[in-house]
């Protein structure tokens, strides 16, 4: 029987072991090669593109020749003004990339040694970072999935079972419940959007989808709009899961990582943070075949290549 990619030793090229045998300086380069790959990690000077800098060593800073102003590796990106040693940022990327699942931020707070805030902060930083690759604007192409699915709003039931509600009517609903509509290529990528209603997936869709695209969807009402545009396979639940290859099992295989994120280890998601859940088991899902290494510096790359967050940088003193 195939071994499982992720039990091959090809799936294991980069650890926290290595990261901090090798030490803050190591993890500074590592840094630099992703943030300026063009000169191989030489700084350029993010405000006027200069080559010439002076090495501040002691403050792992740099110095324009030209225009004087200093800067460092994460000046302008998504870590601009972090305090995190470069190696603590290198090895909470290497966590937040091999759970499979996703990690929750108590967890990371006590692997990484660093207050909730900050762990809390940094991997929606990186979620952040993930939706560059998720969310590019491309249209998907082929045979696409859709598919939706309810996350949060959950209610409980009462103790008693006189006092119990129909917890599927809206009046006893808390308004917190939001549908994740997926659109997955297959063998190609994934695209999640938070929504209302599964409904709104219709125009999703034709926002985001090729019109030469085959589509496959389950048997739920609203989707038969779609046949108006598109070569739709239809498959219905009740009856079957794959009827033929007709069927949306990547779609369910999204759903599946993200029901288990959320579950296992957010509990409870917010709808104000589930489109970054939805982000993360996105990028999870299609590079699931890559090893941790490439998956570790491909999102410092991205991470570098991400502007000052406007929802996190200085999250907390404001939230305060
Ligand atoms: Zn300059």
């Amino acid at each position: 029987m195939a071994q499982h990619f992720l039990l091959s030793a090809a799936a294991r090229t980069l650890s926290l072991k290595a990261i901090y045998k090798a030490g803050e300086a190591a993890a500074h380069e590592t840094f630099c090669k992703m943030r300026w790959p063009e000169t191989d990690g030489e700084a350029v000077c993010p405000e006027c593109g200069c080559f010439e800098t002076y090495k501040i060593t002691t403050r792992r800073k740099f110095k324009c020749k030209a225009c004087l102003r200093q800067f460092s590796v994460t000046s302008g990106t998504i870590f601009a003004s972090r305090k995190m040693a470069f190696v603590d940022l290198l090895a909470a990327i290497i966590i937040t990339v091999n759970a499979a699942k996703g990690v929750s931020m108590v967890q990371l707070s006590r692997d990484l040694d660093c207050q909730y805030k900050t762990a809390f902060v940094l991997a929606h930083k990186l979620r952040e970072a993930m939706a560059l690759e998720v969310h590019t604007g491309e249209i998907l192409k082929g045979h696409v999935e859709v598919d939706g699915a309810y996350f949060g709003g959950h209610i409980r039931p009462a103790n008693v079972k006189a006092d119990r509600v129909d917890r599927r009517k809206k009046e006893h609903q808390n308004g917190r419940r939001r549908v994740v509509v997926v659109m997955r290529e297959r063998l190609g990528r994934t695209l999640p959007v938070v929504t209302m209603a599964e409904a709104e997936g219709v125009a999703l869709v034709n926002e985001n989808v090729d019109r030469m695209a085959t589509l496959s969807a389950d048997e739920a009402s609203h989707w038969d709009m779609l046949h108006a545009g598109w070569e739709v396979d239809r498959v219905n639940h009740s009856e079957v899961y794959s009827d033929h290859g007709k069927h949306t099992n990547w779609a369910e295989s999204y759903f599946s990582r993200l029901r288990r994120m959320v579950v296992g280890q957010h509990h409870h998601v917010s709808p104000r943070y589930l489109h970054q859940y939805a982000t993360q088991a996105a990028w999870l899902e299609d590079k699931r075949r890559e090893s941790n290494g490439v998956l570790a510096h491909g999102l410092v790359a991205n991470a570098m290549g991400c502007p000052v967050s406007r929802a996190w940088k200085g999250y907390w003193q404001r939230s305060a």
